[in-house]
């Protein structure tokens, strides 16, 4: 799921530009979307600069539900790690779902702002989960900008 750092969840931070780490003004903005082969976020225990279930959720059926999902190597048991795939992709709770609608009411984001967060939480849980200089972060860095027409 869509699981932000701590400085975005629920503190409705001003964001940094959104140039995102992609380097000078000049290139392209992102655009977001979910990359083939990623999986990043599926990761659910991701350490103590992620906000945890408790922080995000206002149901605790959420976070139960939440919690329930956590293997005990962190990652999702839904989640098929020879393929990188959910393995209920069409059920998957809402707050696995990259939508305005659930970042408006999980974190506060508006709709406008949107496309702007879900790159940043991507980025930074690609980054966290496969690191700062892997393949993954390379591959999503140059499909959403690619993927920038403008
Ligand atoms: S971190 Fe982003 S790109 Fe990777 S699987 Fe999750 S939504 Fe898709
Ligand atoms: S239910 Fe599916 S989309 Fe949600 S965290 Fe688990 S594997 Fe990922």
């Amino acid at each position: 799921m869509a699981r932000l750092p701590k400085r975005t969840a629920k503190t409705k931070q001003t964001p940094p530009p959104a140039t995102l780490g992609f380097g000078m003004s000049k290139r392209k903005d992102p655009v977001w979307q979910c990359v083939e082969g990623c999986g990043a976020c599926c990761k659910l225990d991701k350490g103590p600069s992620f906000a945890t279930p408790e922080e995000i959720f206002t149901d605790p059926a959420d976070v139960e539900l939440y919690r329930s999902m956590v293997g005990s190597d962190g990652w999702c048991v839904h989640f098929e790690k020879s393929t990188r795939k959910c393995s209920i992709y069409n059920e998957r709770p809402y707050f696995c779902r990259v939508e305005a609608e659930v970042f408006d009411k999980l974190y506060g984001i508006s709709r406008k702002k949107f496309n702007t967060e879900a790159c940043r939480s991507c980025m930074d849980t690609i980054k966290s989960v496969y690191g700062p200089y892997s393949k993954e972060l390379g591959h999503y860095n140059s499909t959403v900008t690619s993927s920038n027409t403008s």
